[in-house]
C-alpha cells in the first residue's frame, strides 16, 4: 500500500489563512525575480509612464527597484494596491473581453508582497505629496518625490527558502531580467529604459521621439529600438515586416476576413540562430509566446531555411482585442486566438512577403544596400581571376607525397602540443624525417590533398581515406582537455594549464557576459581562460588554455561563457564539465576553408590515430571514412 496514503491521518477542512493562499497564488506569477521585473514594468507602462528605471541587485534576489513617471496611486488607493484581486483596469466582463492593458487581475503586486519586502511610494499627478506603503507593516509614511511610483522588492523568496533554492547564479537571474525589460523596450520606443546592476548601469535605451524627425515613419523609431537593444546586426540582417490582410486586390476584402496587421522585422535566413534567442513576438503591444505564431514563421521559411537553425524576428500583430483572449495564464504571456488559422496564415503571409521581396528593398536601414552597392551595384558578382592561393584552386591540385618534408613536431602551431599523445607518435616522427614513405604503417595513410576546403584525403592499404578535418580537429581536442582535466584533478591542480596572450584581445560584450564573467572567474580559471571585464561593456581575454592556443579567443570566451551563464556555476565543473569542454573544442577546431599544407595533413592523421574515441566528433558523426579499392574499382565497372 501506498505509505503516505496510509499515513495521512483525516485532518479537518479549514480554509486556509489570508497569507498562506497569497503565498501558493505568488507562486504562479513570480518564478523567478525577472517574473517581478515583468509585472511592475507592465505596471509602470499601464500607467503611461515615459521613463522607466530598473535598479538590481545581486541578479534582483536582494533587490529590485522600478521607478516610473507615470500617473501614480493616490495616497488612499494605496493600501489596495497591495491586495488580491484589486485593480483600477478592469470593472466587469465587458472590459475584460476587450482589455488593452497589460494588467487586469489585480494579483501581481498581492503576489509580490506576499514573498519578500515590499514598499510603495507613489505621487499621483493631482497629489500635493508623495506617500510610502511598507507592505509587512501596512505604515503609511510621507516621502519626497515626483509624479509617478516607485515599487521596491526586497529578499525575494524570503519566505519560502524551497523557491529562493531553485535560483541559478546572479548572472543568470540578472539575464532573465534583462530580457524580461529588453521585451517591452522592444515595442515600446516612446518610453525611455535604464537598467542599474549592483551600482553600475547595465543598459539604457533613450526614448526615441516620433516628433523629432519630420517625416520619420513609425516603423523607423521601432527599427533604431531594434538596433540598440538587439544590434546593429539585427537591423542590417532583417527586412521589414508590413501586412495587412485587407490589401486584397485593388483594396477589396474577403467579407470574412477580420483585420489583422503585421508589422515588425525578420532575419533574412543566413541571419538564422542555432538558438531561438531572438524571437520576439507581440500581440497588441503584449509579449506573447506562441506556438500558432511561430509556426507560422517557421513555415514561412520552409524551403530557405535548413535544419534546426531558428529564425530571428520582431514581430508585432495587431488584431481586434475581442479576437484575442489574454486570460489564459497568471502570467499573460500565452494568449489563446478565437480563430488562429486567420493569424497562422497572416504572419506565414507576412513573412512569405517580406522574405520574397527583391534584395534592394532590403536596404532600409540604409547599410545593407550600402554594402551591395560596393559589391557590384546590384548586378551579379564579377567573376575574380583564380588568385594563386585561391583555396579550392590549390586545395584540391595534387601534391606529390614527396612534399612531405615537415617535422611533425613543427606542426605544433597549427594542432597544439602533442601532449598526452606523445610516446605514440615519436616513432612515427622518426620515420617521417627519415623520407621512408611507408604508408601501411599508419591506419589513416598518408595525406594526398585537401577537397573543397573541407575534407583531407590520404591514401592507404585499403585505398582512399576521407577525414571530415573539423571534426577530427575537435574530437583531438576534446579528448586532450579531457585528459589534461583529469591529470590536473589526480594531481590536485586547479584545471587546465593557461597561456597568457602576448596581446590581450578585449572584445564588447553584453551586460549578461560581463556579470557572468565576473561570477564565474574561478570557474574560467580552472578551465585555463583569464577573462575579465574592461568596463561595464568590455571584456578582455588573457589567456587561453594552451591546449587551445591556436583558437579564436573571443570566439572561445564567449562560448564558455555562454555555456557558463545556463549553469549554477558552484556545480559547473562536475555536472556539465565534459559540454563544456565540447564546447571549447568545437570553437577551437581548425574550420572549413583553412588551407592546410600535406605535413599538417598528415600531423592530423597521425593525431587522429593516437587519440581516443577518433573515430567519431562529439556530435556522434563519423570523422573519417574509408573508401575501399574494391568500392572504387566498383564505380569504375574494373574487373569485370
Ligand atoms: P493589475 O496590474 O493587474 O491591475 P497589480 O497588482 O499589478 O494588478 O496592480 C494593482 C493596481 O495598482 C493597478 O491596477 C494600478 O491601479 C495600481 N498600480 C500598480 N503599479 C502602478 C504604477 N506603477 N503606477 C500607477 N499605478 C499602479
Ligand atoms: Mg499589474
Amino acid at each position: 500500500m501506498n505509505a503516505l496514503l496510509s499515513n495521512a491521518a483525516r485532518r479537518v477542512i479549514r480554509e486556509l489563512p489570508d497569507e498562506l493562499i497569497s503565498q501558493i497564488a505568488a507562486g504562479e506569477v513570480v518564478e523567478r525575480p525577472a517574473s517581478v521585473v515583468r509585472e511592475l514594468v507592465d505596471n509602470a507602462l499601464d500607467a503611461g509612464a515615459t521613463q522607466i528605471t530598473v535598479r538590481l541587485q545581486a541578479g534582483g534576489v536582494r533587490l529590485i527597484a522600478v521607478e516610473d513617471d507615470g500617473i501614480g496611486i493616490p495616497r488612499d488607493e494605496l493600501h489596495l494596491a497591495l491586495k488580491r484581486h484589486a485593480t483600477s483596469k478592469i470593472g466587469n466582463l465587458r472590459e475584460l473581453e476587450e482589455v488593452t492593458t497589460f494588467g487586469f487581475r489585480g494579483e501581481a503586486l498581492a503576489a509580490i508582497n506576499a514573498i519578500s519586502d515590499c514598499v510603495v511610494s507613489s505621487r499621483a499627478a493631482s497629489a500635493g505629496a508623495a506617500c510610502a506603503l511598507d507592505g509587512r507593516t501596512g505604515e503609511l509614511r510621507p516621502v519626497a518625490r515626483g509624479v509617478g511610483t516607485t515599487v521596491e522588492v526586497k529578499e525575494l523568496f524570503f519566505s519560502t527558502p524551497a523557491r529562493r533554492k531553485f535560483l541559478k547564479t546572479d548572472a543568470t537571474e540578472l539575464a532573465h531580467c534583462l530580457q524580461a525589460v529588453r521585451r517591452p523596450a522592444l515595442a515600446r520606443p516612446d518610453v525611455a529604459f535604464a537598467v542599474w546592476h549592483d551600482g553600475k548601469l547595465v543598459e539604457q535605451w533613450r526614448r526615441q521621439d516620433k516628433s523629432a524627425d519630420v517625416g520619420m515613419l513609425a516603423g523607423d523609431v521601432h527599427t533604431e529600438r531594434m538596433a540598440e537593444v538587439l544590434g546593429d546586426a539585427f537591423v542590417t540582417e532583417s527586412v521589414t515586416l508590413d501586412f495587412s490582410n485587407q490589401n486584397g486586390v485593388a483594396g477589396s476584402r474577403a467579407p470574412d476576413q477580420h483585420p489583422i496587421r503585421v508589422r515588425g522585422r525578420v532575419g533574412v535566413p543566413d541571419a538564422a540562430r542555432a538558438r531561438a534567442d531572438q524571437q520576439y513576438c507581440y500581440v497588441n503591444g503584449r509579449f506573447v509566446r506562441d506556438k500558432v505564431l511561430s509556426h507560422a514563421v517557421r513555415s514561412a521559411f520552409e524551403d530557405v531555411l535548413h535544419g534546426q537553425r531558428q529564425p530571428v524576428y520582431v514581430m508585432f500583430i495587431d488584431i481586434d482585442p475581442k479576437r484575442v483572449d489574454v486570460n489564459v495564464h497568471p502570467t499573460k504571456i500565452e494568449v489563446r486566438f478565437r480563430d488562429s488559422r486567420e493569424v497562422h496564415q497572416a504572419v506565414r503571409h507576412a513573412v512569405e512577403n517580406a522574405l520574397a521581396a527583391p534584395r534592394s528593398t532590403m536596404g532600409d536601414a540604409g547599410l545593407v544596400t550600402a554594402e551591395f552597392a560596393m559589391a557590384g551595384g546590384g548586378t551579379a558578382p564579377v567573376d575574380l581571376p583564380a588568385m594563386p592561393d585561391s583555396s579550392r584552386w590549390t586545395q584540391t591540385s595534387f601534391r606529390p607525397p614527396a612534399a612531405i618534408g615537415h617535422r611533425v613536431s613543427d606542426l605544433a602551431a597549427l594542432w597544439g602540443p602533442p601532449g598526452a599523445t606523445e610516446h605514440t607518435q615519436a616513432p612515427r616522427q622518426d620515420r617521417e624525417d627519415t623520407g621512408e614513405e611507408s604508408g601501411e604503417e599508419w591506419p589513416l595513410g598518408r595525406a594526398l590533398a585537401q577537397l573543397q576546403g573541407i575534407y583531407v584525403l590520404a591514401e592507404n592499404s585499403h585505398g582512399l581515406v576521407i577525414v571530415d578535418m573539423h571534426a577530427a580537429h575537435e574530437r583531438i581536442l576534446y579528448e586532450r582537455l579531457k585528459s589534461q582535466m583529469d591529470a590536473a584533478a589526480a594531481g590536485q591542480d586547479p584545471g587546465l594549464s593557461s597561456q597568457p596572450l602576448l596581446i590581450p584581445v578585449s572584445f564588447p560584450a553584453t551586460p549578461e557576459e560581463v556579470a557572468t564573467a565576473e561570477a564565474v572567474q574561478e570557474t574560467l580559471h580552472s578551465l585555463g581562460l583569464v577573462v575579465t571585464p574592461l568596463s561595464a561593456r568590455t571584456l578582455v581575454v588573457r589567456a587561453v588554455p594552451a591546449a587551445l592556443a591556436q583558437s579564436d579567443a573571443v570566439e572561445l570566451a564567449r562560448s564558455v561563457l555562454a555555456e557558463l551563464a545556463q549553469h549554477d556555476a558552484s556545480t559547473v565543473v562536475q555536472r556539465a564539465r565534459d559540454d563544456l569542454l565540447s564546447t571549447m573544442a568545437c570553437h577551437a577546431a581548425v574550420r572549413a576553408n583553412r588551407q592546410l599544407t600535406l605535413g599538417e595533413m598528415n600531423a592530423l592523421l597521425r593525431q587522429m590515430e593516437a587519440t581516443d574515441r577518433a573515430d567519431q566528433c562529439n556530435h556522434g558523426r563519423p570523422t573519417w571514412r574509408q573508401v575501399s579499392v574494391r568500392e572504387l574499382d566498383a564505380l569504375f565497372m574494373r574487373g569485370r
